[in-house]
């Protein structure tokens, strides 16, 4: 079973995308910010990482930043959640080493559509 590390700050969001990522087969687990997702992945490394950008603690640049550069880790595939709103961390986001993105609200169909697009379905 493929894993994923879904990390948001809102509970409303991490629920709809564990409903979502369930029944793609991927099996989930949660962070709330960026210092306990990277806590997550020292523990283990997921196959997915599906990261939001505003967060209390340590946003999703900074995780992003520092997760890119831990070495000697294997390195997981990071999706970078953003909104309508916030187009312009796209391209911030894709040189800091996010392979996708996804622009929230997401459903089912579009999930599907980036982790097609990522390899991991
Ligand atoms: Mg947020």
């Amino acid at each position: 079973m493929k894993t994923c590390l879904v990390v948001d700050d809102s509970k409303v969001i991490r629920t709809v995308a564990r409903r979502i990522l369930e029944e793609l087969a991927f099996e989930i687990t949660e962070a709330e910010d960026g210092r306990q997702a990277l806590a997550a992945c020292d523990a283990s490394v997921p196959d997915l990482v599906l990261l939001d950008w505003n967060m209390p603690v340590m946003d999703g640049l900074e995780f992003l930043k520092a997760l890119r550069a831990r070495e000697g880790i294997a390195q997981p595939v990071i999706v970078f959640c953003t909104t309508e709103n916030d187009m312009s961390h796209i391209r911030v986001a894709m040189e800091a080493g996010a392979n996708e993105y996804i622009m929230k609200p997401f459903d089912r169909e579009i999930m599907e559509a980036k982790l097609s697009q990522v390899g991991l379905l």
